[in-house]
């Protein structure tokens, strides 16, 4: 017998998917994951992964030539947006806009630690036509367990979490940060006394 929940990937006894609920948005996000962030114990995509059926998840490095994903790009029903705090990148406001117009929107996330999505954002070249959307400067990342570079960086669970609440605020994601949560005190409650704070409480 595994040893591994089929679903969420994870190990029987960490499985998340008791904490996941099914939700839908309008809005698609496609996540694209750095190949060293797949087997982290922590890595959050996958909550996004579980509980949005119409999101889509790919993993690798240089997704230029990454064909499922150029599929997805070519589709010229949708408008795609890559989040990413570049030059020029729209505010929320202005992709909602679009959304209420009925056009159809994909978001693209990139999930890795901030250098990791930089090396991602250049490899990609397929993603440099499309236009930047940004998060609002002032929000606060609850992920304690990841050392971030600045005190607002969000895990990926968060920045699909609120993108998606900013383009759609009638509808209620907050179950997938609960997920997140629960899985946050989980893993804090694995680690032997002491090793939570050396090494995951400022550096
Ligand atoms: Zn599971």
């Amino acid at each position: 017998m595994s040893r591994y929940c089929s679903q969420c990937g994870k190990s029987l006894k960490a499985c998340i998917c008791k904490w996941i609920q099914s939700l839908t948005s309008n809005v698609e996000l496609v996540i694209l994951q750095h190949h060293s962030e797949t087997n982290r114990p922590m890595g959050t995509a996958r909550i996004l992964k579980l509980s949005l059926a119409n999101s889509h998840c790919f993993e690798g490095e240089d997704f230029s030539q990454h064909q499922q994903l150029n599929e997805l790009l070519s589709d010229k029903q949708f408008h795609h947006f890559v989040l990413y705090p570049g030059e020029g990148a729209l505010a929320h406001t202005q992709v909602a806009s679009k959304l209420a117009e009925g056009r159809k929107i994909r978001v693209i996330l990139l999930d890795g630690t901030w250098k990791k999505a930089y090396k991602m954002w250049q490899l990609s070249t397929n993603l440099h036509s499309l236009p930047l959307i940004r998060l609002p400067d002032d929000l606060q990342g609850n992920y304690r367990i990841r050392k971030a570079p600045t005190d607002n960086s969000l895990s990926t669970v968060e920045a699909g979490y609120h993108i998606l609440s900013l383009l759609e605020p009638h509808n209620d994601f907050l179950p997938m940060i609960d997920a997140f949560n629960q899985m946050i005190e989980f893993q804090i409650q694995q680690m032997p006394p002491g090793v939570f704070e050396k090494n995951y409480l400022s550096e």
